[in-house]
């Protein structure tokens, strides 16, 4: 897929030539699940997969948008649509662009925008955030705005959260709009402070996995909020802003203050995990910059299981693939995403990755489940300019 293509097909879809050309790829959370919704830290990667957005400006205001991965034609956005809820569909994520760029003062122009991409939608891969990020990219383009990535990324999420209508934290967005080939990005969902950290698995031996597992529990959505929710109200009852703020060393008092009450006992789980996952975050950092990448298995295994038993987010198919790669030797897996479903991430020698590969197909279809799609990664460049 190329930036040729996209804006060949812009130009079937729209009758004219395209202005320029964007991309932005979707994302692996490295480790740090359900931290940025509790202001802590994430460390994702940019996949090689990408969302390509040629783009157009019109004088009109009006949005015309295509996808090659949606069936029938041109669907247009007039300018009084702009309002969160006034688009469905699809189409409201680069609509929500245009809404969350304009609300913020920044004049943008109406586009004709076609979309190709090769990031599976619904995977956990972040696929919304792809189609945002290429969007605002494309936008600020044609409108020379000039903003800088990780604005673009906070009005992408604002896009997402506030116009579609989907609660997200502000990891998927970022990492698809800041990321750096070959580097994990550090990120302080608070403070919004980010550092690049060098990761290049194939550099010691090492390989990386996306597993998909390609289902989608439909608890998903309602469980997302519900521990969000869960998290908020041991937040205020331990008297702190956000779970960021309770320190790994204060996790046993924190949690003693917690089980005296029996409207916040059962919410010591959530806080295990936020905390035990910031901690995590830290430790994996601190391994790859010491260059030691294999010892961050162990982790990536131990946030799962924090996942699993603590938070309650994964599935059956997630703790499979996790079970037979780690079983197989793999180094360490977690899923990766809001869970119930979606991708895992698996860390292993690369000489062992067809054994890998092999336990997890044999695993799944031994358990009856449709065959996973595994790919090999290696974190890539974010979002661009790219025709
Ligand atoms: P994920 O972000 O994990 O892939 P989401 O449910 O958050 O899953 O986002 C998937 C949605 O994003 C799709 O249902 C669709 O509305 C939109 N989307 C993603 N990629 C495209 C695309 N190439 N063309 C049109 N819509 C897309
Ligand atoms: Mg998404």
């Amino acid at each position: 897929m190329t930036a040729a293509r996209a804006a060949r097909a812009f130009r079937a879809a729209h009758a004219a030539a395209c202005d320029g050309v964007w991309a932005a790829p979707g994302r692996v959370n490295l480790i740090g699940e359900y931290t940025d919704v509790n202001e802590g830290f994430v460390m994702p990667f940019a996949l090689p997969h990408r969302t390509w957005v040629a783009a157009r400006a019109r004088t009109d205001g009006r949005l015309r948008l295509h996808s090659a991965a949606v069936p029938g034609g041109v669907v247009e956005v007039r300018p009084d649509d702009l309002v969160p809820g006034g688009v469905r569909g699809w189409a409201a994520y680069p609509a929500g662009v245009l809404w969350a760029l304009r609300e913020a003062g920044h004049d943008v122009p109406g586009a004709d925008l076609h979309v190709e991409s090769d990031v599976p939608a619904g995977a956990g891969l972040s696929s919304s955030a792809a189609l945002e990020v290429a969007t605002a990219l494309a936008l600020d383009g044609l409108g020379g705005a000039g903003l800088s990535r990780p604005a673009l990324a906070r009005l992408a999420q604002r896009a997402e959260n506030a116009f579609a209508g989907v609660p997200c934290g502000l990891m998927d967005q970022t990492a698809s709009a800041c990321c750096r080939d070959g580097h994990v990005l550090h990120l302080d969902t608070r403070h919004l402070s980010q550092r690049q950290v060098p990761f290049d698995p194939a550099a010691h031996g090492l390989r990386l996995l996306v597993v998909d597992t390609r289902v989608r529990h439909e608890v998903g959505a309602g469980a997302y909020a519900q521990r969000r929710a869960g998290c908020e109200t041991a937040a205020r009852a331990l008297g702190v802003r956000a779970l960021r703020d309770v320190a790994y060393a204060q996790l046993p008092g924190a949690l003693q203050e917690l089980a005296t009450d029996p409207g916040t006992a059962g919410l010591r789980g959530l806080v295990r995990h936020v905390v035990t996952e910031n901690h995590r975050v830290g430790e994996v950092a601190a391994l790859l910059e010491a260059g030691e990448a294999r010892a961050t298995g162990a982790l990536l295994t131990a946030g799962h299981a924090s996942l699993r038993d603590d938070f309650g987010v994964s599935c059956p198919e997630l703790d499979l693939v996790v079970a037979a790669a780690t079983g197989a030797g793999a180094l360490g897996a977690r899923m990766t995403g809001a869970g119930f479903g979606g991708s895992a991430v698996v860390l292993a020698e690369a000489a062992a990755e067809e054994t890998v590969r092999a336990a997890v197909a044999g695993a799944f279809a031994a358990a009856g489940h449709r065959a996973p799609r595994v790919v090999g990664v290696t974190p890539a460049q974010g979002a661009g300019r790219v025709a």
